[in-house]
């Protein structure tokens, strides 16, 4: 069946600025590193990224590494993409990155200027584009020179290949080395990918702040802790969770710890006191943070999906609500 998006597709989401740029990004994204491999269900893989437009979510955010195998989201993106969404390309927002292992050898991993580009063309034949929007350095090279990596993301612009370039994983200290690297060479630096969440608020600790200083936004990776933040593991693992796939290596039980469960439980409590479940809840909470412009979830089934985006319904906490918020995460 053809694929015709949603004529209100525009009328659930806010789109916020990132940073000083001209980039607008909506409040919560969809991102392919589970759910989109080769072990998945391809028509599931399609009627959530319909759905997901169909609710006004533009930004789809891959990488090369992402399946499993590596490779594989890309390749079942680009399928979906040449089915239903070439007519839209205009209005999606397409990212992709490269900085973890993905080929064999002293040229597949890490921050080389002869990794990069390599792997970005790999990325754009795999996805069948002629452009990425962003192109993201996964993580920060300490044998490399930043200079070289920096280098690397400006003539990636310069080539057409990515519009906007970014940079995830890397602390305060080095992204603000890699702003400046980058404003020296032309390139202005965009967006910072940084996994944020109720249980995990390191970007709190002076790189938030860099970002709003150099006027860059953040989009906020894992903001629901991979599933640990909603309402799925208060009673146990469920069979078809993340946490009991044996081939998703990033959450297992020794994850679940009772500690985590009684923080979960009483986060939950607060959630339905606000009419909301916990993961809207925890989307709203990390869309609080300066600088953050969007919260980028993934998502095994489309209902997950639409409760998602209806969390922007209540988006706003009161102060003694964010007070209780941190007495719970002490
Ligand atoms: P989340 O923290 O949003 O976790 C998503 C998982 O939570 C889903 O797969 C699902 O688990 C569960 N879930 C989502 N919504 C609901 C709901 N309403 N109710 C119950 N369960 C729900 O993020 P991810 O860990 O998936 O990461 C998101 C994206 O961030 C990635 O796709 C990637 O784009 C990016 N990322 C970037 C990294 C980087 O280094 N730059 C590293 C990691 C991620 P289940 O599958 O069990 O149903």
């Amino acid at each position: 069946m053809v694929y015709i998006a949603n004529e209100q597709r525009y009328e659930s989401i806010p789109y916020h600025r990132c940073g000083n740029s001209g980039l607008k990004l909506p409040a919560i994204s969809l991102g392919l590193w589970n759910n989109f491999g080769g072990e998945d269900v391809f028509e599931n893989q399609r009627r959530m990224l319909q759905r997901a437009f169909d609710l006004g979510i533009t930004h789809f955010d891959l990488a090369n590494n992402y399946g499993p195998p590596p490779g594989s989201a890309e390749e079942n993106f680009g399928q979906i993409l040449k089915k239903d969404f070439l007519p839209y390309r205009d209005e999606l927002i397409i990212s992709t990155k490269a900085g973890f292992g993905m080929w064999p050898g002293p040229y597949g991993d890490w921050g080389s200027k002869k990794y990069l580009v390599a792997s970005l063309d790999q990325s754009l034949k795999r996805m069948g584009l002629d452009y990425v929007d962003i192109f993201y350095h996964h993580r920060p090279d300490p044998e490399t020179p930043l200079e070289e990596t920096m280098a690397a993301l400006d003539l990636i612009v310069q080539q057409g290949k990515a519009l906007y370039v970014g940079i995830s994983n890397y602390n305060a200290e080095q992204t603000k080395k890699a702003i400046g690297i980058l404003k020296e060479q032309g390139t202005p630096f965009v967006i910072h990918q940084a996994a944020y969440s109720m249980l995990n608020r390191w970007v709190e600790d002076g790189l938030t702040d860099v970002l709003e200083k150099e006027g860059a936004g953040c989009i906020a990776f894992v903001p629901l802790a991979q599933g640990l933040l909603t309402n799925k593991y208060l009673n146990g693992i469920p069979s078809d969770s993340r946490a009991a796939k044996d081939y998703i290596p990033f959450l297992s039980e020794k994850d679940i710890s009772d500690d985590v469960i009684n923080k979960v439980q009483q986060l939950n409590e607060l959630a339905n006191e606000r009419g909301q479940s916990l993961a809207q809840m925890a989307l709203m909470w990390v869309l609080q943070e300066k600088s953050v412009v969007s919260a980028l979830i993934g998502a095994s089934k489309v209902e997950q999906i639409e409760e998602n985006v209806k969390a922007l319904d209540h988006s706003s906490f009161t102060q003694e609500e964010l007070t209780k918020i941190n007495q719970i995460l002490k």
